[in-house]
């Protein structure tokens, strides 16, 4: 098998899950308990709080574990939009947000709040004029991801982080593509917000936070119990969030060596679909990107199909985000890039880690050429543009 789908999630590295181990069945206690056998699951919990916190230069403190990417993303845009609606009811994000946030934004919309989608370039990366045009005095949060999860560009925080900080307006961004992939400062980005999840560099699954700025006022969404200084109940998922810790440490210790092994694989595969396979192109900015992400269309394929094929030859890959396939509605995102809705159908993303090889790329590369070959030749699109090139060439 050949695992190219590392944005959809990741293999639990095995230093990971040695660290998770001993808090199943032996350090079990719940880590808010008083008695001295849960002391060993609390300070725990502090670490991997202290080892969440150095990744991205925030305070211990400012870290709030919850279960995941998702929950963080509905937890930062309701609660900070409705601690705030005495000031407005106005919210900006992007057209190619997660849907995470997208649909929780469409919720607001449903109860009184105004949401204005900047649109993206070609490349994917926001329109930072728009973005400034569309602040008004009732603007309360902008919320625009760190890095696209389909086509991997990597958004400008810091204009980002600036313009909202100018306004004083608070600054959310969904980093969970970003986060223990690149280096993320919250201070030098003006990051207010922050939301990250564990099983997607190398933790496990259900298991995220959401970094709060000390000071940022907002309300709980998560009701009940006093764990998290009150502001997300549920007693501490002990062995996650170990876990989750584990993988920032790991993350920041091999995050240069990681960066510049799946940088120079990624552009070796991107490299050789473009000059071997005709008619593809890539999606997402060639430089602002995710060292792990590519993402390509094929004209006159259809995404699916070529899903099951490279799935017969063991590969796995992905068209967009988990999240959408199995809807036949093409990608929200590779719409706001300005592709034709065929051409959207038509997307492949591969996403490597730093345990892919050049032989899977290699592997992967050739099975991709025969596929797409053969597709092609089934295909009576394909057919009618060769002879029609073939017409034009002979007048
Ligand atoms: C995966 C993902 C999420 C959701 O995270 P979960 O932990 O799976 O809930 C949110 N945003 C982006 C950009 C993602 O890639």
């Amino acid at each position: 098998m050949i695992y190219l789908d590392n944005a959809a999630t990741t293999r639990v590295s095995a230093e990971v899950y040695e660290a998770m181990k001993p808090y199943f069945c032996e350090q079990y206690a719940n880590p808010s308990a008083i008695y001295s056998f849960a002391g060993s699951a609390a300070k725990a919990v502090d670490e991997a709080r202290r080892q969440s916190a150095a990744l991205i230069g925030a305070q211990p403190n400012e870290i709030y574990f919850t279960a995941g990417g998702s929950e963080s993303d509905n937890w930062a845009v309701r609660a900070a939009t409705e601690a705030s609606a005495g000031k407005g009811k106005h919210i900006i994000t992007s057209k190619i947000e997660h849907h995470a946030i997208l649909h929780t934004c469409q919720y607001l919309e449903k109860h009184g709040y105004e949401v204005t989608y900047i649109n993206v370039d070609e490349n994917g990366t926001i329109k930072l004029d728009e973005l400034e045009a569309a602040i008004r005095p009732d603007t309360t949060l902008i919320t625009i991801m760190a890095a696209n999860n389909e086509i991997g560009t990597i958004q400008p925080l810091k204009e980002i982080g600036a313009l909202a900080k100018k306004n004083g307006i608070l600054f959310h961004t969904d980093a969970v593509q970003a986060y223990g992939h690149i280096p993320l400062d919250v201070d030098a980005l003006n990051i207010d917000l922050l939301s990250a999840s564990g099983h997607k560099f190398h933790g496990p699954k259900g298991i995220g936070f959401l970094y709060i700025r000390k000071g940022v006022r907002m309300g709980s969404l998560i009701h009940g119990g006093a764990q998290e200084r009150a502001r997300r109940a549920g007693t501490h998922n002990t062995p996650g969030i170990v876990g989750l810790g584990a993988a920032a440490a790991l993350a920041a210790a091999q995050m240069e060596k990681s960066i510049d092994k799946e940088t120079t694989l990624r552009d070796y595969l991107i490299k050789r679909v473009l000059e071997e396979i005709p008619y593809s192109r890539i999606n997402g900015h060639l430089v602002n990107r995710l060292p792990n992400n590519a993402n390509f269309c094929f004209r006159f394929i259809e995404g699916e199909s070529l899903l099951i094929l490279l799935d017969q030859k063991g590969i796995c890959a992905s068209s967009g985000s988990a999240c959408t396939s199995g809807s036949l509605d093409p990608s929200h995102v590779l719409l706001a890039i300005g592709l034709p809705h065929e051409t959207a159908h038509g997307s492949l993303r591969l996403t490597l880690s730093d345990e892919t090889t050049k032989e899977e790329i290699d592997v992967t590369v050739e099975a991709l050429k025969n596929i797409v070959a053969r597709l092609r030749s089934m295909s009576p699109l394909y057919e009618d543009f060769v002879k029609a090139q073939r017409q034009d060439r002979e007048k």
